[in-house]
């Protein structure tokens, strides 16, 4: 995997669930030669719910690690208010905080709308977006530092994409992420983004970060990655490390 070895890569989106450690996550790199970063889900309806068990899953971590060398640990946020719900002292325990755009609203019962549930019906695309892309950019208005699967759109609409994220709607979403030093997180096995952006997003001056988002502990083809490294012509100057947050 040529594209890949060239650069010092970090996957930031692995998952502690379906049998993943943070000891296999540790193991993995020695395997594969792609460091890890490993992160828990934090919101109402999600695994960290408060500063009690954030801290507890912060702990965990820490001494997962000892020992060995300590690998970046962070959450992925799934409500929009998290950042006044979690104290400051823990937030400086974080080392990143990722977020994507996939719970949008309410269903019908008034839980948090899941986009990736295939029930989902959408009667009319064109106003959906107009609300989709504001909730984008007030997620990238949150204190946060890896957009993941930038663009998503749910399965009953995704034919649409090129009608639904116009050229201006992806330069709104890659500028605001461009001024914030807020990486577009490159999935294995995502569709999204699509070229078009990924190709704007390099020529703005974004930042990238690579993520597996597992769902157990097998490794996940990343030739995803590899493609978007060539593609693109991705330098190490060009991915986002923690601990170099703007703002
Ligand atoms: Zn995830």
């Amino acid at each position: 995997m040529p594209g890949v070895k060239k650069l010092a890569i970090t996957d930031y989106h692995i998952h502690l669930r379906g049998g993943m450690t943070v000891e296999k996550a540790i193991a993995r790199e020695k395997a594969t030669g792609i460091r890890s970063a490993v992160l828990e889900n934090w919101g109402r309806e999600w695994p960290l719910a408060d500063d009690d068990s954030l801290a507890a899953f912060l702990d965990a971590c820490d001494r997962a690690c000892a020992g060995r060398r300590r690998i970046p640990v962070g959450i992925q946020v799934n409500d929009r208010d998290w950042f006044s719900r979690i104290s400051p002292a823990l937030r400086t325990r974080l080392d990143f905080v990722l977020a994507d755009t996939m719970i949008m609203g309410t269903d019908t019962t008034g839980k948090p709308q899941r986009l990736w549930l295939p029930e989902l019906v959408i009667d009319d695309p064109g106003s959906w977006m107009e609300r989709y892309f504001s909730h984008t950019l007030q997620v990238l208005g949150e204190p946060i530092d890896i957009l993941a699967n930038p663009t998503y759109l749910p399965r009953c609409i995704e034919e649409h994409y090129d009608a639904l994220w116009t050229e201006p709607r992806m330069r709104r979403v890659i500028a605001a992420a461009v001024a914030k030093g807020v990486a577009l997180e490159i999935q294995a096995g995502s569709a999204f983004p699509r070229p078009a952006f990924l190709s704007l997003a390099k020529s703005m001056g974004a930042t990238f970060s690579f993520g597996t988002n597992n769902f157990d502990d097998k490794p996940k083809d990343i030739s995803r990655w590899r493609e978007a490294i060539d593609a693109l012509g991705l330098r190490q100057d060009d991915l986002w490390r923690h601990g170099i947050r703007l703002v």
